[in-house]
């Protein structure tokens, strides 16, 4: 069977992907890169934003539109929010909510094998370690859709990163809730983290998206290490820096002044460190204020990389009957000061590094080849012969605000 494959949304999604990937090859199914010469199609689907869905919506019909033939199954957290309206699309025989990789195998009339993706399709792979969340932010669909947080055993978690550095040289640890990781079964990710990286010691780690109250001292040594096991980088959730829109989205276990010393403290000592941060721009009630406080929160610490978003509403959650939305031209153009910002820091931080060096991997196909840091700085190999998922350490120049890496 000839089998199309297409993800929307997050890092946890990708890695149930290549899941299912992995299970229906070992079932002898091909991937093919075009729905136009599948006998079936998969969808993994996202629910964070309204633009997410409807991309969702529109390949399905595409494939259906292209491939008349084509038998169709939607999988992730749209096809849980949703089932009944996905169920309805063209050609859709099977909507399964959530993770299910092994539904979709069965779906699809295969045997389910091992549902350890041990060999991925990019040049870092990617571990997911826990589903669902126990919060409820009043914007997020996510935690709808995904359920509590359920910890993956630590000892299969090990198993499975021994398996992925055979093949790649980063394992990116992933979730819905990574910080919560270990919380139901009596750990924590600090732990895990140690676990990892003294039992893979020849892969590094990366921390997909945590929340800088989560970061225990435990963690916070490993992230400051820069010893190449786990890299120096946090990307810490922020959503707004005025206290009184956390409150309106639900984030009850911060403040803008917790945040700021949350970061102090990790990234004091460590003169190489990346710093992101996820920000909504226009949330229901936010004022001109509220956003100005958000500026200068993000102006006062060390971020090297914002992911800032306009407010989407999201359908069943809290935040769409919290009313008091924000003129329609607000929300992009705080946006747009925010991203300024997010770059210009981003800037000044690259010039930093430049006469540094930094631990590289290679990554990308032949056409769009670059190099990534321990610190997630992306970096020009200066020797464009080097094959992906090289990594090495690289003595770093910058020319026009472009950082090269060339070896040490
Ligand atoms: S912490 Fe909030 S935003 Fe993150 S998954 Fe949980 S409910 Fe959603």
């Amino acid at each position: 069977m000839k089998v199309y494959l297409q993800t929307f949304g997050c890092r946890a999604n990708q890695y149930d992907s290549e899941v299912v990937r992995g299970l229906l090859e070992q079932a002898g199914a091909e991937l093919v890169s075009d729905a136009v010469d599948a006998d079936a199609a998969v969808f993994n689907s996202c629910a964070v934003t309204a633009a997410a869905e409807a991309d969702l919506r529109r390949a399905v019909r595409r494939a259906a539109r292209r491939r008349p033939t084509i038998k169709t199954v939607v999988m992730g957290c749209a096809a849980a929010r949703d089932a009944d309206g996905i169920g309805a699309l063209p050609n859709v025989s099977r909507v399964i909510p959530g993770a299910g990789g092994a539904e979709v195998a069965a779906a699809l009339g295969m045997a389910a094998g091992d549902d350890r993706p041990v060999r991925q399709t990019g040049t870092r792979a990617l571990l997911r370690i826990q589903d669902g969340c126990d919060e409820h932010c009043t914007f997020c669909a996510t935690t709808l859709a995904r359920g509590a947080n359920r910890s993956r055993p630590a000892d299969d978690l090990v198993t499975e990163a021994g398996q992925l550095a055979e093949h790649h040289a980063e394992i990116v640890i992933t979730g819905v809730h990574v910080g919560s990781y270990g919380l139901d079964i009596g750990t924590s990710l600090g732990a895990l983290v140690d676990e990892l990286v003294r039992a893979v010691p020849r892969a590094r780690f990366r921390l997909s998206s945590v929340e800088a109250t989560e970061v225990d001292d435990r963690l916070r040594e490993r992230l400051t290490a820069n010893d190449g096991g786990l890299v120096p980088y946090l990307h810490a959730p922020l959503q707004s820096g005025s206290d009184r829109v956390l409150r309106r989205m639900g984030r009850h276990w911060y403040t803008a002044a917790t945040y700021a010393r949350a970061i102090e403290r990790i990234v004091r000592d460590a003169p190489v460190f990346g710093l992101g941060a996820d920000i909504i721009a226009g949330f229901p009630g936010e004022s001109e204020e509220d956003h100005r406080a958000t500026m200068s929160l993000v102006s006062s610490l060390p971020f090297t990389g914002l992911h800032v978003f306009p407010f989407s509403a999201r359908p069943g959650t809290a935040a769409q009957r919290i009313g008091a939305p924000v003129a329609s031209a607000d929300a992009p153009r705080r946006a747009d000061e925010l991203r300024a910002e997010g770059e210009r820091l981003a800037t000044a931080y690259r010039a930093r590094r430049a006469g540094g060096s930094a631990d590289v991997i290679v990554i990308g196909d032949r056409a769009h080849r670059s190099g990534l840091t321990e610190d997630y700085v992306s970096v020009i190999p200066a020797d464009d012969a080097l094959s992906r998922g090289t990594r090495m350490r690289m003595r770093l120049t910058i020319d026009n605000g472009v950082l090269f890496g060339h070896a040490c």
